[in-house]
């Protein structure tokens, strides 16, 4: 099957004091028909701005895709205008965020909001919006919807707000849904609530899904492929299983290594020593994890590694297991 996105050495960068910083600096990755791609990192690793530049929400001012394509069912949306990707945007393909308070407008009711993404992006008739309106906020699982569509989003709780932003994200069956960490701003019992609801809508709208997370148990709940990012770049590329079972690249084990499991009796979790570097302070040549690296060489860096295929459908960028360097061919 053709996939349905395709991101083609994306490089992302921003204007900081004359110089550009890349954020995401050659990423590749492809999402196909009805797959859930989950993008992990810690924060920092540019999983969000990779989001932004698929939506062309980049900050105008300092923020840029300088090389690369974005190939949305075979169409670069690169180089579209404004106008165009408003077209795209909620139509084909809708977002939600983190917080959305920030995207809800705080003097507009539920309904005039829900009424207004029909209305601009489906054919719906006028006299039927309103109770498609309703419909939709039913089928994320608000049980009073005809009276929430006469409220305000600050007489709504965190949750709430997350389904009205999901409906709204639905309301025009979208093909591609970016999720950028949906659940991390809510209580821990309504984060499950709501990946379980957009686990079901989903499968019901049958479309595919790029959820950004740092959370590996959102990842092992949700995923059919993984994207891990570290320092603006994918260190690692595979299916879930493979990534929970079959790890390769040592950051991925490090993020693994810092996660609690059931028959884990250690007083204190691992975590990964050090920070990601900063955009301003990534270095310059060979590897950007070299710094926090348990199997680092001198060669680390000195040496950009690749991402390379290590097994069919497996991508890895580390020299441990770069063919081009057969002393470093890991016995793993
Ligand atoms: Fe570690 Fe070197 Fe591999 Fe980078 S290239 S992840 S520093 S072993
Ligand atoms: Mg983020």
């Amino acid at each position: 099957q053709k996939p349905l996105l395709e991101v083609q050495n994306l490089h992302t960068g921003f204007n900081i004091e004359g110089e550009t910083h890349y954020a995401v600096k050659d990423v590749s990755f492809t999402v196909n028909p009805k797959e859930v791609v989950c993008i992990v990192g810690e924060s920092g690793c540019g999983k969000s701005v990779m989001s932004l530049s698929i939506m062309d929400l980049l900050p105008k001012h300092n923020g840029k895709i300088d090389k690369g394509h974005i190939l949305f069912k075979g169409n670069d949306l690169v180089p579209l205008t404004e106008e165009e990707m408003n077209q795209i945007r909620g139509k084909d393909i809708s977002m939600i965020f983190q917080e959305p308070m920030t995207a809800l407008n705080p003097v507009l009711t539920i309904g005039y909001q829900m009424d207004e993404v029909l209305f601009n992006h489906t054919d719906t008739r006028k006299e039927e919006i309103r109770k498609k309106s309703v419909q939709l906020l039913q089928q994320v699982g608000i049980s009073r919807a005809d009276q929430i569509v006469n409220e305000y989003p600050h007489q709504l709780s965190g949750g709430m707000r997350q389904r009205v932003m999901i409906a709204m994200a639905i309301a025009c069956q979208p093909q591609l849904l970016i999720a950028d960490e949906p659940t991390t701003a809510l209580d821990v019992t309504v984060q499950a609530q709501i990946l379980e609801l957009i686990t079901k809508i989903q499968e019901e709208v049958g479309m595919a899904m790029l959820l950004i997370t740092h959370d590996l148990g959102v990842v092992a709940e949700m995923a059919d492929r993984v994207v891990v990012m570290y320092a603006g770049q994918v260190v690692e590329d595979t299916d879930v299983d493979r990534l929970f079972y079959e790890p390769k690249h040592p950051y991925t084990k490090a993020l693994l290594d810092s996660i609690p499991r059931m028959d884990d009796h250690r007083e204190v979790l691992n975590t990964i020593r050090g920070i990601v570097p900063s955009l301003k302070n990534m270095p310059k040549q060979g590897c950007r994890f070299v710094d926090r690296c348990p199997s680092a060489m001198p060669e680390c860096t000195k040496i950009d590694p690749a991402l390379g295929e290590v097994d069919k459908g497996h991508s890895v960028r580390c020299i441990l297991y770069d063919a081009s360097h057969p002393e470093k061919k890991a016995e793993v």
